[in-house]
């Protein structure tokens, strides 16, 4: 898993060299370094941290990849064009009509292309889209990677990034069956070590990139912390995923948010890409954008995605509702962008009753299963009554308990006159409530719980602009000749908005495959 002597001997000045260099082990790394590699290209994947996987190991890879040939396999009649209706209607003329036909109409040729290879197998899992909006489909378009033995994975399971559950918070997940990101990654490990023609090197960070005559001819990365010249004959793929992981650059680019509420690989996703791609030229877009979501507050530090919320209510520090709670992540995230942009201060609060012994009874809420730990320390608070809870948590105990006292009658009567909750597809996709309303279930039994709920994020998604080939464009809209951005390193296709469950790593796979691509035919010509 080092850098093996190049296949040639490296050019005077640079210590190894290759055709493509890719930036990054995420869906977009992976997918770029196997798609080069494939088309005979000699490769070099470089990764900053000890294990491979990035963000994307952490998911549950999703991927939004419409019209292809394992949504074929299971019946579900989708197409390039009414995917591309539904971008269109979603995302709008945030992003330029021609990346988003890009995206759509590479994405079948993408699985089809991946699918040749036997390691690397999909199929569909209904998971609603996240708009009512023309060309959607209301079970879902994703399609996922097949699960896979973790024992098929032999010594490169230590080097695969493990859940977020095991990396971040240390919990003892059993690694027998590897399902969605630890399947992606991991199958896509045993593809690229099965091509003769890639060479994967952890631990190895890009550092800066080596311009001759304004074209990208490589980079000078460091490896334990020293600096490592790469030439890179083809072409550079960026995809370092965002800048989550830097206080700094959030600082600069968005509101004020804690580094450590984002889902990301601790320190990994610092923005080094984007600062390189800076360095060189290149134009940006969608900085102060992040694929956001609410995050139940675990301890000071630390707080976890939470998505699908089946009971309880969120309410804000006046102590009112102020969304649909089954909102698809993102947009509840939106939603609380909303409440600071109107003066009410974060976190709002998931006030849920004793139905579910402390936890918050989210489909996800990313991991705590035994709320104690979080009610000792203070940060979780309980009561018996809701007046009680109120003083607890410092919210007027009379606007929670009209607020609770209206939900119920809402419950009973199964209709959500104030937002609606319910009345779509994606809401009831998590329900398990009874009674008219599946997503309505009235808080009746104490004790009462309030998690605090801050603005957390998958990643952030603002980053260096491109044209439909994934080739990295300067603020005049010029190529960067040799310079190329998948993922969360690209400023996304996708604007302003979360279209549906897979767009992240869906459309951070495509742009790599195109990359890669466009390098090959270029290297042809
Ligand atoms: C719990 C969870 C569930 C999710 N589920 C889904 C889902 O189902 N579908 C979906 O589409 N999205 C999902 N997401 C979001 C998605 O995982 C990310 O948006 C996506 O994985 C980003 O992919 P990427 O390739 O851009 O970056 P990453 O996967 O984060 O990979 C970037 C890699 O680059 C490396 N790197 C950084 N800097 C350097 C450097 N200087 N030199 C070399 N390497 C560097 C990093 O260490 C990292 O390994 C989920 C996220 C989370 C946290």
């Amino acid at each position: 898993m080092s850098i093996a002597a190049g296949s040639t001997s490296p050019a005077e000045g640079w210590d190894t060299e290759c055709d493509v260099l890719v930036v990054g082990s995420g869906g977009g790394g992976c997918t770029g370094a196997y798609t080069a590699a494939a088309l005979g290209l000699d490769t070099l994947l470089i990764e900053k941290t000890p294990l491979f996987g990035g963000t994307t190991a952490y998911s549950g890879a999703s991927l939004w990849l419409p019209g292809n040939q394992a949504q074929q396999r299971s019946g579900l009649d989708d197409s390039a064009q009414r995917a591309l209706t539904y971008l269109r209607a979603t995302v709008g003329e945030r992003t330029r009509a021609s990346l988003q036909e890009s995206y759509v109409h590479h994405s079948a040729g993408l699985i089809a292309f991946l699918e040749e290879n036997p390691r690397l197998r999909f199929r569909y899992e209904a998971f609603p889209d996240y708009y009512d909006a023309p060309g959607r489909f209301d079970r879902g378009r994703s399609v996922v990677p097949e699960e896979i033995d973790a024992e098929e994975l032999g010594d490169l399971l230590e080097v695969l990034r493990p859940s977020w559950a095991a990396d971040r918070l240390g919990a003892d997940v059993p690694r027998t069956r590897l399902w969605g990101g630890q399947a992606l990654i991991g199958r896509f490990l045993l593809a690229l070590r099965e091509t003769s023609r890639v060479r994967l090197s952890h631990s190895t960070a890009l550092d800066r990139l080596v311009l001759e005559n304004g074209r990208v001819v490589g980079v000078q990365a460091l490896r334990d912390g020293r600096p490592l010249r790469i030439r890179a004959r083809g072409g550079v793929i960026l995809a370092a995923g965002g800048f989550e992981g830097s206080d700094a650059l959030r600082r600069t680019y968005q509101a004020p948010r804690d580094s450590r509420w984002t889902m990301g690989p601790m320190g990994a996703n610092t923005g080094d890409a984007l600062r390189a791609g800076l360095a060189a030229g290149a134009g940006t877009d969608l900085l102060g954008e992040s694929w956001w979501c609410p995050s139940v507050k675990l301890d000071d530090s630390t707080a976890a995605f939470t998505l699908g919320a089946r009971s309880g209510i969120f309410v804000n520090a006046r102590g009112r509702r102020f969304a649909n709670e089954s909102l698809p992540y993102d947009r509840m995230g939106r939603a609380l962008l909303a409440q600071e942009a109107d003066g009410v201060p974060l976190p709002c609060y998931w006030i849920y009753d004793g139905t579910t012994d402390g936890v918050p009874p989210g489909f996800v809420s990313a991991n705590p299963t035994d709320a104690q730990p979080y009610l000792d320390s203070g940060v979780w608070k309980k009561a018996d009554t809701l007046a009680g809870l109120a003083e607890k948590i410092g919210v007027p105990a009379d606007e929670l308990t009209a607020t609770v006292e209206r939900f119920n009658t809402f419950a009973e009567a199964g209709v959500d006159e104030d937002f609606h909750r319910g009345e779509d597809p994606y809401d009831r996709f998590f329900a398990t409530g009874e009674g008219p309303n599946p997503n309505l279930v009235p808080l009746e039994k104490g004790p009462f719980h309030a998690v605090p709920l801050v603005l957390g994020d998958l990643g952030t998604k603002g980053g260096l602009t491109t044209d439909d080939q994934a080739r990295v464009t300067t603020p005049d809209g010029e190529v960067v000749p040799g310079l190329y951005a998948a993922g969360n390193t690209m400023a996304s296709v996708s604007g302003l908005v979360y279209p549906g469950p897979g767009v992240p790593i869906g459309s951070a796979m495509v742009f790599a495959y195109v990359a890669a691509k466009d390098i090959a035919q270029r290297q042809e010509d």
